[in-house]
């Protein structure tokens, strides 16, 4: 929780007390099925496996944001919850009551109750970088309390930047004649010989880089929903 009086800049800043949660968020492909990441509050999010684009409403976003934020508030440090969505979307949502810390050796942040959005946080221990950003307008109109969000991403990555350079060559062990893949099956046949070949892990994970879902935090302020209702 937030101690000193004094904001960034000098300002004088009213202390509010603040938390923070870690987010591990994935949904279902309507198309394909196959799990496919969010990574932060994106309007759109591309599937690897089938290429299709999938529109994520702002509504959804806030729903499932607000109704996050309000869980952890009550939860004590250090506990989580892992939940399976139904709705709009098939998803899993995994979210746990921690400070903000490093992906890869678990340093926490110093001082993380005063970070600057639009710049990022450097650890110290490892130096991976890691972006901050302020939450939308939107949403901060849907959630009100949320300042923060670390390592989150914003705008989906240009999926021309992920497309699998095609076709990834792959040839039968057996009669060594060209085989067809479009990422869809792990196991495909020849269509010369009747093999079944089975897809080397290095060619699937271009097909499949769901293998690094990205941890993101929430900073937000303590509402009093209590209050209000
Ligand atoms: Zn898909
Ligand atoms: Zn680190
Ligand atoms: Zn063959």
């Amino acid at each position: 929780m937030g101690s000193s009086d004094t904001g960034l800049n000098g300002e004088t800043a009213v202390d509010v007390p603040l938390f923070s949660f870690r987010v591990e968020f994935s949904i279902q492909c309507p198309r394909c099925d196959m799990p496919v990441h969010l990574d932060g509050p994106v309007a759109t999010v591309h599937c690897g496996s089938c290429r299709s684009d999938i529109d994520i409403p702002r509504d959804y976003w806030v729903d499932t944001l607000l109704g996050s934020c309000r869980k952890m508030q009550h939860m004590e440090k250090g506990g989580g919850r892992g939940s399976i969505l139904l709705g709009t979307f098939r998803g899993d949502l995994t979210l746990t009551r921690v400070d903000p810390c490093c992906d890869r050796c678990k340093t926490e942040f110093i001082d993380p109750w005063h970070l600057e959005p639009g710049t990022s946080y450097v650890c110290r221990q490892c130096g991976i970088e890691y972006p901050l950003a302020a939450p939308p307008e939107w949403l901060r109109k849907g959630v009100p309390g949320i300042r923060l969000l670390i390592n989150a991403v914003l705008v989906e990555e240009d999926p021309s930047l992920k497309e699998i350079p095609c076709p990834v060559p792959l040839s039968c062990p057996s009669c060594a004649a060209t085989l067809e893949l479009d990422g869809s099956s792990r196991v495909i046949r020849c269509s010369y010989c009747g093999d079944d070949v089975y897809v080397p892990d290095t060619i699937w994970r271009k097909y499949h880089p769901g293998g690094r879902k990205r941890r993101w935090f929430v900073i937000s302020e303590f509402s009093n929903e209590d209050a209000e209702a």
